[in-house]
């Protein structure tokens, strides 16, 4: 009989699982706790693959040999539980499509920065002419993709929460760019588990493979000294010229076998000193695959940053808008204000995940006006108020932007970096951006026709 593989959650990830096992012969069957989107459905449909939404129907998932469950499932939830009880296998897409790749995995983690160093390391490696996937947590899901085509290499985001679901999946070029607390409600309040999710990146690898670590990270290091990382450790950082990837004011200096490459900073088409960590990470990688010096220099100033990341959508009278709306902690708005040495008319606030503002002390001198726009607003009020001169307060995306022209002058910057999620006000951090880029447009319009 054939094994039986129950999918939980039909997004991306859970419709590109359910593909890949029916294709690889398994029997599968899909449920959604929610509703299945009409794309997604089509596909389950298409591939005579069963399915259920708005419900899970118990004794079918309690019959699974093996459930891939999406990783925004919380595996502590009722159904998970049972299904353990049952030593049945509860996995992540990654580690399905895993067992069918010959490729090489480029696995990629960190709090912050996951997304630009994974698109960017694909990019030098696509730009290099190399057979390369891209896939995790951004884009058209691993599982989906090998439906059709494998790949020599596969780049792919990994969040904590996917990592969770790993048992053999085993990356030979592991990353993890830094720690910082965050999506703690998973994780029993408590940073050690956390941390130990991202670690869990490093688990399965052995000698030939290499771990690239971030120094200066505090989590990291205190970390460091109780995990087993058996691959080959590489660092990266700005203290000194030794270090596997360095970067001082003009350039980034990748230090392997014995020989260094040199890159100009010059290269570097975004903005950051975030950005030159992702830079380092990203180009270490790709010297790791081989790629030649001059292929990585003709490439790396091709690379776009990618939308809601410090994206600036354009200027109005030399004023510049920038989107960080994925900015949705406060380490990242930290990197995102020391970004810029102009003065800030900063647009902050949503749903708050526990903030501390006294981090954003030391680099937020040059915010000149923060315009708040959230339902509760009182945090950040309370952080600001005897350091920032003008605090105005909104729950309108286009509100806010108009008011952060007024407030601006030439060669002034108007930044969205929230620190908070999105969904008291958005659907999500993209429709967030989407509304910033569009509250943009309207008033760049309005001006013209003045
Ligand atoms: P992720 O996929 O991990 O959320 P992104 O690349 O999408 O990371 O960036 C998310 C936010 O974090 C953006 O606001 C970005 O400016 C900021 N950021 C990017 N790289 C780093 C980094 N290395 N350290 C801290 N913040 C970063």
């Amino acid at each position: 009989m054939n094994k039986r593989i129950i999918i939980l959650g039909a997004g991306e990830s859970g419709t590109g699982a359910a593909l890949l096992a029916k294709a690889k012969g398994y029997d599968v069957f899909v449920s959604d706790f929610g509703t299945i989107s009409d794309s997604f459905k089509e596909k389950l449909y298409n591939a005579h693959i069963q399915f259920e939404e708005g419900k899970h129907t118990e004794e079918k998932i309690l019959n699974a040999d093996t459930i891939i469950k999406s990783p925004g499932i919380n595996p502590e939830v009722e159904i998970i539980k049972k299904a353990v009880a049952k030593n049945i296998k509860v996995i992540d897409e990654l580690e399905f499509a895993y067992q069918f790749t010959k490729g090489k995995i480029i696995a990629i983690t960190g709090t912050n920065g996951k997304s630009t160093t994974t698109m960017m390391t694909y990019h030098l490696l696509k730009e290099a002419a190399l057979s390369v996937g891209l896939g995790g947590n951004i884009g058209k899901s691993m599982a989906a993709q090998l439906v059709d085509q494998d790949y020599d290499w596969w780049v792919l985001e990994c969040s904590s929460f996917q990592i969770d679901g790993f048992v053999d999946f085993k990356p030979h070029i592991a990353v993890l760019l830094n720690i910082t607390p965050d999506h703690l409600d998973r994780y029993h309040y408590k940073v050690e588990n956390y941390v130990n999710a991202k670690f869990s990146l490093f688990k399965n690898q052995s000698e030939e493979d290499f771990a690239i670590l971030v120094e200066g990270n505090q989590l990291i290091n205190e970390a460091l000294p109780k995990y087993n990382i058996e691959a080959e450790i590489l660092n990266v950082g700005f203290t000194n010229q030794s270090l596997n990837a360095f970067a001082d004011s003009s350039e980034i200096v990748i230090n392997i076998e014995d020989k260094k490459h040199h890159f100009s900073q010059s290269l570097l088409p975004i903005k950051g000193r975030h950005n030159k960590i992702n830079a380092m990470a990203s180009i270490l990688t790709a010297k790791l695959t081989k790629i030649k010096d001059d292929q990585i220099k003709e490439s790396l100033p091709k690379f776009k940053s990618i939308q809601h990341r410090l994206e600036s959508v354009g200027n109005i009278h030399g004023v510049e808008f920038i989107n960080d709306s994925k900015a949705t902690n406060v380490d990242a708005v930290y990197y995102a204000l020391e970004a810029f040495s102009r003065p800030i008319i900063w647009i902050v606030g949503g749903v708050d995940k526990g903030n501390d503002y006294s981090q954003l002390d030391s680099v937020s001198g040059n915010v000149k006006a923060i315009i708040c726009l959230g339902k509760d607003n009182d945090k950040i009020k309370k952080h600001f108020k005897d350091r920032c001169p003008i605090i105005e307060e909104t729950q309108s995306m286009q509100e806010a932007v108009k008011i952060g022209y007024h407030l601006s002058k030439d060669r002034e910057v108007v930044l969205l970096s929230p620190a908070c999620a999105s969904f008291d006000l958005f659907k999500n951090y993209e429709d967030r951006g989407n509304q910033f880029r569009l509250a943009f447009q309207l008033l760049e319009r309005e001006i013209e026709l003045k």
